[in-house]
């Protein structure tokens, strides 16, 4: 599969079923936080027409076959979905095969864009990140396209939580000295009461990201500043659950899909696609030999990531 991953347990969506919408690595912004990698060459504010869509269908309709449990389909995957100019199409098209609904992973810088906003009310759910409202921790942290403001961002949002009738919660992420100032959560809470989303979920560096020296906050902190934020405000953690009844086939098909994305440790590995550990850990490390996967270790733990030649 090209296109599509999943579906994996996901700590927002239950079992989603990830669709890559960009090739890797096309964003408006280059957090200092991303699982992703850099983003280089690719970072633009451009929409643009990649593939056809017919071959996403095509995947998409294949593991809806599978009968496995799907309780969203989620457009994101490495990079900003709504780069993608057939964005609004595919919701749609979706729409049309199934009635799980589709939920929209984006950073929101292109949600000021009427057509980027018209295509996103199509989806069910939308999830913007916004870490900063304040424009100097918003370019500290996300980095974006020089002229994205956070401000316009932040307007976006909120004008679309009142189209969208509420169906959109609101991700944030912290980086320790970065964006977690008093002052600049003071001011996010400002906005977050502005935009009156359903759900804020806050959450911190967790995975080795772009940038080595972007560090959590503590836990304690990070409470601290989820009760600033306000009474919708939930700390979010790690995947947790777990799936199960694979082929080894599907598994490690899944596992490579898991871990191209993003740098999993073992348990991220072991509640997301499920088996046994030193099954796993015996297909890792087939896996390492064949080339196909990398193992390091940072900040005291190991992690896994798929090669993407
Ligand atoms: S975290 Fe998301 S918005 Fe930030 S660079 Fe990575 S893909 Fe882009």
């Amino acid at each position: 599969m090209r296109y599509v991953f999943g579906p994996v347990p996901s700590r927002r969506l239950g079992f989603s079923l990830g669709i890559d919408m960009v090739p890797y690595k096309t964003c408006t912004f280059d957090c200092v936080y991303c699982e992703c990698g850099k983003t280089t060459v690719h970072e633009t504010t451009r929409r643009q027409h990649f593939e056809s869509i017919g071959p996403v269908l095509d995947e998409i309709e294949m593991v809806l076959s599978s009968g496995r449990r799907i309780d969203y389909i989620t457009l994101g995957g490495s990079g900003e979905p709504t780069l993608n100019v057939q964005c609004g199409e595919l919701i749609k098209e979706v729409k049309a095969r199934t009635d799980i609904p589709v939920a929209v992973l984006t950073n929101g810088s292109l949600m000021p864009d009427e057509k980027v906003f018209r295509e996103l009310l199509l989806a069910d759910l939308v999830i913007p990140s916004l870490d900063a409202s304040l424009q100097e921790p918003f370019e500290t942290v996300n980095r974006p396209v020089s002229g994205i403001l956070a401000a316009e961002v932040a307007d976006a949002i909120s004008r679309f939580v009142r189209a969208s009738r509420g169906q959109m919660w609101l991700e944030v992420l912290i980086v320790a000295g970065m964006n977690d100032a008093d002052e600049h959560i003071e001011a996010l809470a400002d906005t977050i009461r502005h935009i009156d989303p359903l759900h804020v979920q806050v959450g911190t560096v967790e995975r080795p990201g772009t940038e080595d020296w972007a560090e959590p906050v503590s836990e304690p902190r990070l409470a601290q500043i989820c009760s600033t934020l306000g009474p919708r405000a939930v700390m979010i953690g790690g995947p947790s659950r777990d799936l199960a009844g694979d082929s080894t086939e599907n598994m490690t098909e899944r596992l490579l899909a898991l871990i191209t994305r993003r740098p999993c440790t073992i348990d991220d590995i072991e509640s997301a696609v499920g088996g046994k550990r030193p099954v796993l850990l015996g297909k890792l490390e087939e896996l390492k030999h064949a080339g196909k996967v990398n193992r390091f270790e940072h900040k005291d733990k190991t992690f896994y990531i798929g090669s993407r030649e």
